[in-house]
């Protein structure tokens, strides 16, 4: 047996104080909704030309746990510009719009998502610990979805009939706003469909609520027959520290095997130093980099934008300072593609 194992065993789950569900939940409540308070936080001069219209409907939405991994006194800190409503976020820029990946056309039920083959997606939730502003999803109707545990059934019936489907992905909004006793009573329902084999968790909750991290959760990941992947959704390596570094030990150490996604993004990061130190933080906490998304072209995340040849040359640093293992797979989603489609440098293309 690998020495690592046999003391893990040993080592009891309590180096981070046991989260319960009562404190995530309050660490969800206590998160900031004020654009001002959040600046003051920061040691930043509150600014009333900062709070563009859009953001009426998707309002700033921080937990604690995240701000506290933001630099004092730097508007322009990573973690703060992924949250911080700003006025950019107004202009209208051709070819950002709401639908901008057609999701509309791949709703096969209520809350059911089918586009790829062998794969279909549940919108389990509209609901977010963090309002991240590039976010695709920032205009999804989420009001015409399920709210209570019945309207789901004919989601999972649409499952039960199709055969071909091997992968349900658990997403939103985030899976893990639901309370652990909701998921354990989908994952039943899932399990008892004999066609699915594996379940997959899209999750940003353990980055920005690492609360959220419990132990009931992480029994039920390892309990089911299904066999559980968790993706985690990070794009900045000073996100992979304190609180949430050690919950993302907890699920990497129950064996759960979890990948990481990020967005590139303007001013956030952008530099490949950035992103080497992403990948080199997520491996060392056993993660493994999956996919680097090109931003979609979303109504309000014009800002957020970084050229594809921009991407393609850090790629190719990437590629040079990295094991391959730590290089994730550049990627844009085109509706009516068959999979995400990889943005790959011609000069490699060349060279094979
Ligand atoms: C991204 C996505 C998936 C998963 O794609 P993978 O390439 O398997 O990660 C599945 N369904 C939908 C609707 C998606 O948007
Ligand atoms: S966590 Fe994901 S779904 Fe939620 S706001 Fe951020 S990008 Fe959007």
């Amino acid at each position: 047996m690998v020495p690592g194992i046999v003391s893990l065993a040993k080592r009891p789950l309590s180096e981070r104080s046991r989260s319960t569900p009562e404190s995530w939940r309050r660490s969800l409540a206590d998160a900031i909704r004020d654009p001002n308070q959040l600046l003051s936080r920061l040691g930043l001069a509150a600014d009333e030309t900062r709070s563009p219209k859009l953001s009426q409907q998707f309002p700033l939405l921080v937990p604690e746990s995240f701000l506290k991994r933001m630099r004092s006194g730097d508007i322009n800190d990573p973690l703060l510009r992924q949250v911080l409503p700003i006025a950019e976020e107004d202009a209208e820029v051709a070819g950002f719009t709401i639908d901008a990946l057609d999701e509309a056309t791949f709703r096969k039920a209520p809350g059911l998502l089918h586009k790829y083959e062998g794969r279909a997606l549940l919108v389990l939730t509209g609901a977010c610990a963090v309002h991240c502003r590039y976010c695709f999803r920032r205009h999804y109707p989420y009001s015409q979805e399920p709210k209570r545990l019945d309207d789901w059934e004919p989601a999972f019936a649409a499952l039960e009939q199709d055969e071909s489907i091997h992968e349900v992905l658990l997403s939103g909004g985030d899976p893990l706003m639901l309370t652990d006793e909701r998921l354990t009573t989908v994952v039943r329902r899932l399990e008892s469909i004999p066609h699915l084999r594996r379940l997959r968790w899209h999750t940003r909750l353990p980055i920005v609520l690492p609360d959220r991290v419990t132990l009931e959760w992480l029994d039920l990941l390892t309990s089911t027959r299904l066999t559980s992947i968790v993706v985690v959704h990070a794009n900045h390596p000073h996100e992979l520290v304190a609180d949430c570094a050690l919950a993302l030990r907890q699920l990497t150490q129950s064996g759960v095997m979890t990948l990481n996604q990020a967005v590139l993004l303007r001013g956030v990061n952008d530099s490949a130093e950035t992103l080497v130190g992403l990948s080199e933080r997520l491996i060392d906490l056993g993660i493994k980099p999956y996919y680097l998304h090109q931003l979609d072209r979303v109504a309000g995340t014009a800002h957020f934008e970084v050229p594809e040849e921009t991407g393609l040359r850090l790629m190719a640093e990437l590629r040079q300072r990295l094991p391959g293992y730590a290089v994730p797979q550049y990627v844009r989603e085109v509706p009516g593609e068959a999979f995400k489609v990889p943005l790959v440098e011609r000069s490699q293309l060349i060279a094979d």
